[in-house]
């Protein structure tokens, strides 16, 4: 499942080739994938608009439009954004095709079409509460002093339930928790409550060492995820314990185990994090 630094790679791929864009045509659209509006509606408020640049928040994709709508983009599980030469043959599960005034096209595919698109104004889209309360976000200037929020210190919720909160942290999924985890040392079952400050601190800036470090190596593949042009991201081979189950920890030798927790298969080292 794209996290924050598949979705950041696909923003800051794709933001310089549709900045100044017209999108032409709605070439298809599979009203499973889109939310809002009805696909009448899309194709009237899509057609002839401008892209502005894009952006992301938490795990979302907006495009600003000049109409003053925003496309959103949701990958779900199994999504993939990317623009493609007019002439490329489409593949299975593209479920939307924008054409570009510069002869590309962009295309979303979803097989599993847990993903969703949305068009609208930013009113639009809160109040028909299409678009999630998020929490801050990795990669915020004001991170650092993550969770303000006194319920979320304050939780009974075991820590790796936290991560993967949206509205107490914006963008972190299944395997960036686990490495953030690790890289703190925390054990992902210890309760929220039970964090000191300082243990706080070490995870928040765990959090943001190994979103950018995913980042420069363009996000993880494993099945799915693509960049903003189809290719595969290299952070896999940089994984500390995420799908090493049953491998030897880096830091100290020790083989690593998976538990479930919080809903989630959650890999640790029963040594390293306490
Ligand atoms: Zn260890």
């Amino acid at each position: 499942m794209p996290e924050l630094p598949e979705v950041e790679t696909i923003v800051r791929d794709l933001r310089p080739h549709l900045r100044g864009r017209r999108l032409e045509a709605v070439l298809s659209l599979n009203p499973v994938v889109l939310r809002f509006p009805s696909a009448d509606s899309f194709r009237a408020a899509a057609e002839g608009a401008v892209f502005g640049a894009l952006t992301r928040r938490g795990k979302f994709i907006h495009a600003p439009l000049s109409s003053g709508d925003q496309l959103v983009v949701h990958l779900g599980m199994t999504g993939t954004l990317t623009l493609e030469e007019e002439a490329a043959p489409v593949r299975p599960h593209t479920h939307l095709r924008l054409r570009l005034d510069s002869g590309r096209e962009l295309r979303y595919r979803d097989p599993r079409r847990f993903g969703r698109v949305l068009l609208g104004s930013a009113r639009q889209l809160a109040k028909a509460g299409l678009l999630p309360p998020l929490g801050p976000d990795p990669l915020d200037r004001t991170f650092h002093a993550w969770p303000e929020n006194g319920q979320v210190r304050r939780s009974r919720r075991v820590v790796k339930a936290v991560l993967l909160d949206q509205r107490a942290l914006a963008g972190c999924g299944n395997i960036y928790a686990d490495e953030a985890l690790f890289l703190a040392r925390l054990r992902p079952t210890r309760t929220a409550a039970s964090l000191s400050a300082s243990q706080w601190a070490r995870l928040g800036a765990a959090l943001t060492v190994v979103m950018r470090e995913a980042i420069r190596r363009r996000g993880t593949s494993f099945s799915d995820y693509r960049d903003g042009f189809g290719a595969r991201g290299e952070a896999y081979e940089s994984l500390l314990v995420y799908g090493r189950a049953g491998l030897p920890c880096v830091r100290c030798g020790r083989t690593l185990v998976s538990r479930r927790t919080a809903g989630r298969a959650t890999v640790y080292c029963r040594w390293c994090q306490r």
